[in-house]
């Protein structure tokens, strides 16, 4: 990867101009050999090729050459505030393996570092051309960089304990459930309805485990014996529901929400994802750094269920990069293409976020672009698809 970082990242902020591309990709549109696009004010006001726009002249015109230009990245599901235990945590040990190891480190780590970590790996998000995130924090000691960094999307504040949700968070914060196996439900139905009040997205880690499942369906296993351990069984006792079904019947479950790993669900659980509406947020390295297997993506796919791409934090993945998730997406799913997989972390990671005009090269949307060029290693991934 030779293109500079600060190389890829285009945004024509209150600008009017006329670019041309040797390919433009939109996640809705099939791809444009010698595109034209034309920018009004920083919002895209048309696209076609360079020959149909030529008529728009009279702008002020810019050839961005030999390069495959994307939509606006967008990583749904991350964790910053966990950067620096990048490299800490076992890898393929399982899930409790890693959770124990979590809960020994995370007390361990000094606020300065987390926050040095979490704002060098943001620096490299937005060189990377991520304009949004959906970015879980337990502290918030990311808001400043959140905001400083200016991306868009959410900061969810984290919930894992039966102390209800504070209605009184920044704009731009919602309140977010860790996991059915710790946020109790009368909490989880009320951080759906501040979610639902601030017109956000309601998102929710579930079905990361064989060992959660078995929490949630039978109230035994290693998760229950780990939270016997804690003392959390007091305050939660198992449903006796698959995660999904339970997320279901609480009435949590609609367009509105995000779900992240989905790995251990069935035909059932798919059938009632897609009913309710809701998306789905695969982060396939996390999950196989931990150990936990292979969410069912083409299954889901299939269904017709709304998918995107997160990568997780650095405590279970070795960067952030939305780019990198979508290639190993990519190496371990071979029924999938680059073309059809590229909403999963442009428009779909974007309207899975509720945010509006984000994320593809089409009328109306904003003028925030990823710049490929020949020496990126990106670049081939999309460009043996376009030959
Ligand atoms: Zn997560």
């Amino acid at each position: 990867m030779c293109q500079k970082d600060e190389e890829w990242t285009i945004h024509f902020l209150n600008k009017s101009l006329l670019i041309r591309a040797k390919w433009a990709l939109s996640a809705s549109i099939p791809p444009i050999s010698d595109a034209g696009i034309l920018i009004k004010n920083g919002i895209i006001a048309e696209v076609g090729t360079f020959r149909e726009l030529k008529k728009y002249n009279t702008y002020p015109t810019k050839d961005l050459g030999e390069c495959i230009l994307l939509p606006a990245l967008v990583n749904p599901h991350l964790h910053l505030e966990l950067s620096a235990l990048k490299g800490k945590l076992p890898q393929g040990e399982g899930f409790v393996a890693w959770v124990r190891e979590m809960l020994a480190l995370r007390p361990q780590l000094k606020e300065r570092d987390m926050q040095f970590s979490a704002e060098k790996e943001a620096e490299k998000l937005k060189a990377q051309g991520v304009f949004a995130l959906g970015d879980i924090s337990n502290t918030l000691i990311t808001k400043e960089i959140f905001e400083k960094k200016g991306f868009m999307g959410w900061l969810f504040k984290e919930i894992l304990s039966p102390e209800l949700p504070s209605e009184f968070l920044p704009e731009f914060v919602l309140p977010s459930a860790h996991s059915p196996y710790t946020t109790p439900a009368n909490v989880i139905k009320k951080i759906k309805a501040i979610c639902n009040r601030k017109k956000g997205i309601f998102t929710i880690h579930c079905a990361e485990s064989k060992e959660e499942v078995e929490f949630l369906k039978y109230g035994t296993g290693e998760l229950a014996r780990l939270l016997e351990e804690r003392g959390k069984l007091k305050e939660l006792t198992s449903p006796g529901r698959h995660p999904v079904e339970y997320l279901y019947e609480l009435g949590v479950l609609d367009e509105k929400t995000l779900l992240v790993h989905c790995v251990y669900i069935g035909k059932r659980e798919i059938e009632l994802i897609k009913r309710a509406g809701a998306w789905v947020c695969l982060c396939p390295r996390s999950n196989v750094y931990i150990g936990v297997g292979r969410a069912p993506a083409e299954k889901l796919f299939k269904a017709g269920v709304k998918l995107c791409l997160g990568t997780d934090s650095l405590a279970s993945n070795y960067d952030l990069s939305p780019l990198k998730e979508l290639a190993y997406f990519l190496e371990t799913n071979s029924w999938c293409s680059p073309l059809k997989a590229l909403p999963f972390i442009t428009l779909n990671a974007a309207q899975g976020l509720r945010l509006k005009n984000l994320g593809d090269i089409a009328k109306g949307f904003r003028a925030c672009f990823v710049r490929l060029s020949p020496d990126n290693s990106f670049y081939f991934l999309f460009d043996k698809e376009l030959k």
